[in-house]
């Protein structure tokens, strides 16, 4: 029903939390991934950790900021899969500080990362998908892209340009059955989220409905609705 068996998938940032969980969640139901990662050794581990579940998967080491990069990857990933199906561009960082002790080089990375790294992979695959006349890629956004936070006026920048980004490519490639959707999940229990001070911790904590936090698999849940054939007609 899923529709997702046997179909190939590409998810940067792969090497830990939120990338980790959405590439164990598609081996699961059935496909093959690509884990990549500027931590070889964090894709090594998600590429055997999926393997465990009875799929083929490879580790590919990638920085998603330098085109260079992922154009080389690409063709590696090509080389290994003919065809892929499937893109997440999950790879992301923050460096958060107020706007007036932020360094360029602060906000630089950011955008470099969040926002130049989803355009990266996403033009890098798009060409054999449109070939292919198949694609889904979902775009990890966050909920600060959406409302702002203080202290993260280069995160949520990045975050709501990966919306912005994700609406046009939508309607650029649509008529090529190729979808393109975001994400944008709220706090989620990874290690980008562990470093943050208590107090800072409970007030989010304070803002949920549920009242706890978010885990990697709620957002892989999310993901693999979006990639599946369920989501045939959800584009943008
Ligand atoms: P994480 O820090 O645990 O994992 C991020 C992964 O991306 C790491 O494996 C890291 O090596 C990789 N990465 C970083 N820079 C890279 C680069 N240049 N090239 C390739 N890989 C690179 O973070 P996470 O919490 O799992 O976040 C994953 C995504 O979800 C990010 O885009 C993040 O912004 C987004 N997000 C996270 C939360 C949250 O609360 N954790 C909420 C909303 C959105």
């Amino acid at each position: 029903m899923l529709g997702i068996d046997g179909k190939t998938a590409v998810v940067t940032g792969a090497g830990q939390g939120i990338g980790r969980d959405i590439a164990l969640l598609l081996a699961e139901n059935g496909a093959d991934a690509a884990a990549v990662d500027m931590n070889e050794a964090g894709a090594a581990e998600t590429a055997a950790l999926a393997r465990a579940k009875g799929r083929e998967a490879a580790a590919f080491r990638c920085d998603v900021g330098s085109s260079e990069d992922v154009e080389r990857c690409v063709r590696e990933i090509l080389a290994w899969r003919a065809e892929v199906h499937f893109l997440v561009n999950n790879a992301g960082i923050a460096r958060d500080n107020l706007l007036l002790r932020m360094s360029a080089a602060e906000w630089e990375s950011v955008l470099r990362v969040n926002l130049t790294g989803t355009f990266n992979f996403t033009k890098a695959l798009s060409r054999p998908m449109i070939k292919s006349r198949f694609g889904r890629i979902v775009n990890i956004s966050s909920v600060i892209g959406v409302f702002g936070n203080a202290g993260q006026a280069n995160y949520a920048a990045s975050k709501a340009g990966v919306i912005g980004f994700t609406k046009a490519v939508a309607k650029e490639l649509a008529a090529r059955n190729v979808l393109v959707n975001a994400v944008a999940p709220g706090f989620i229990e990874t290690a980008m989220t562990a470093a943050l001070p208590e107090e800072r911790r409970e007030w989010m904590r304070q803002q949920i409905p549920l009242g706890r936090f978010g885990s990697g698999r709620d957002v892989a849940a999310v993901v693999l609705f979006l990639l599946s054939d369920l989501a045939s007609y959800v584009t943008g």
